[in-house]
């Protein structure tokens, strides 16, 4: 059959409260023109996030009335472990509330004033938790990784002699590699077990433990099944054992490729660090065997391990952004190409050209995708990384909008409204406004900034 089908039944469902276009032009001005600040209720298709936005399983919710609230030693807690360790075979598993509650409790190992910690690209949330401990955050993926219309299948590698020549340059000064996978904030593109492991023979030349941020794991050893050469007859649970048996240890968001509404983990090898880290996650999340989380989250993220890696699931999963790409390189919408694995890039500069980068052309088409269509989504581009340390601007790499794709969440149809939005859209985004912000905070500004049009 060529129609691939979600390969699931519909149990239980939400409502979706449908606004005018009047409404919403209210609406997001009230909000001051940032996505963040809506009411969901507002909003009729929520892309702003893949994270924690997904549908739990029957199975799932089933394995939620078994959580044991034991504040020391729950079996919930155990059953969690198992499940991490049979895909990332670590010798310490420590559960957050979420990932960048891992993140933060690495770098007050790491970070540090005159660390410098390089990754393909650092997701927001990582880099500061490294700035706000003093260190700096290098991105250092492909040349490709930053072409939107470049289709190399693994965009999200680590340029391996920019690493060689940065870990030769800055020496002690580093203190751990990492890397991200799929990339989120490159495009969601993923990372070949090739470059996992050319990373991980540097870290090791260079003497530097190695960190993977593995928030979408599954998704990107569905792209290494499918892409890299030698890896096609392999089991997802294989590939991903593979990938995480080459690193020290790994940060997550089980928000995201543990089919989890909430929860986290830090997992490592090393005795000392997870000694030390314990220590912190004790002071800032929790005690060790739930780590800010209830028994009934370990047991929900238990099982969804055990359906994010099936087969059925990943190949639906990816062809669903695959779908929405076509639909919206047919209209001439520049997406980046090929699909990424949890969501749907626009490059908004080059298709909102008449906006320069600092009058930000991602959030110009993230306001209008909403007011046309109710449709909420993400700036990923120089409102989001263009403040510097220093307090000056300067373009983001790249103004992309993310359409998030929530899992299991929305169907074909909803799919097909999208693409009508862009059709709507066409018509007029040659004359969408420019965008200045007015107010905003210190550090991870694109959550609560005010925007005004020009
Ligand atoms: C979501 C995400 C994080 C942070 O996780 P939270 O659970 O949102 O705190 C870190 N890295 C990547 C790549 C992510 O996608």
């Amino acid at each position: 059959m060529e129609t691939i089908i979600e390969p699931f039944r519909i149990k239980s469902v939400e409502p979706i409260r449908m606004t005018t276009a009047q409404e919403r032009a209210e609406l997001i001005r009230e909000a001051n023109f940032n996505l963040f600040a809506l009411k969901s209720d507002d909003v009729i298709i929520d892309l702003l996030t893949d994270s924690g936005t997904g549908a739990m399983s029957a199975a799932q919710w089933a394995a939620v009335q078994r959580g044991d609230e034991s504040y020391a030693g729950s079996p919930s807690f155990y059953r969690f472990e198992a499940a991490v360790k049979n895909l990332m075979p670590f010798r310490h598993v420590i559960p957050t509330h979420q990932g960048r509650a891992a993140e933060a409790i690495l770098f007050s190992i790491f970070g540090g004033d005159g660390h410098v910690i390089p990754s393909n690209t650092h997701f927001d949330t990582t880099r500061g938790n490294i700035e706000a401990s003093g260190a700096e955050a290098y991105d250092l993926v492909i040349a490709d990784g930053n072409d939107p219309a470049s289709t190399h299948p693994f965009k999200g590698n680590m340029d391996l002699q920019k690493l060689a020549a940065f870990l030769d340059s800055y020496g002690d000064a580093v203190p751990c590699v990492m890397l991200t996978i799929t990339n989120n904030a490159g495009g969601g593109q993923p990372v070949s077990l090739e470059n996992i492991q050319g990373v991980a023979e540097l870290a090791k030349r260079y003497g530097k433990p190695f960190f993977i941020d593995g928030c979408r794991f599954a998704e990107n050893a569905w792209f290494i099944k499918s892409r890299e050469r030698g890896q096609a007859d392999r089991s997802i649970p294989e590939i991903v054992r593979d990938c995480f048996s080459l690193a020290d240890g790994m940060t997550m968001s089980a928000k995201k490729d543990a089919f989890g509404n909430i929860g986290g983990w830090l997992a490592l090898n090393d005795d000392g660090l997870a000694e030390r880290a314990r220590a912190e996650l004790i002071r800032t999340e929790g005690f060790p065997t739930y780590g800010g989380l209830a028994g009934r989250d370990l047991e929900a993220l238990a099982q969804g391990l055990s359906e994010i890696v099936d087969e059925d699931y990943l190949r639906y999963r990816i062809r669903a952004n695959t779908y929405l790409v076509e639909r919206l390189d047919a209209l001439g919408v520049p997406v980046v190409k090929p699909a990424g694995g949890h969501a749907v890039f626009i490059d908004a500069r080059a298709w909102l050209s008449h906006i320069p980068p600092l009058s930000y052309p991602g959030q110009a088409l993230a306001v209008a995708l909403y007011e046309i269509g109710g449709i909420r989504s993400c700036e990923i581009g120089t409102a989001m990384f263009g403040r510097q340390p220093d307090g000056s601007e300067k373009p983001a790499a790249m103004d992309l909008v993310r359409l998030a794709m929530p899992r299991r969440t929305y169907t074909q149809s909803h799919t097909d409204y999208i693409v009508e939005v862009f059709e709507e859209l066409a018509k007029t985004k040659d004359k969408l406004p420019r965008y200045k912000i007015v107010k905003e905070p210190n550090l991870l500004r694109h959550f609560t900034c005010q925007f005004a049009p020009i």
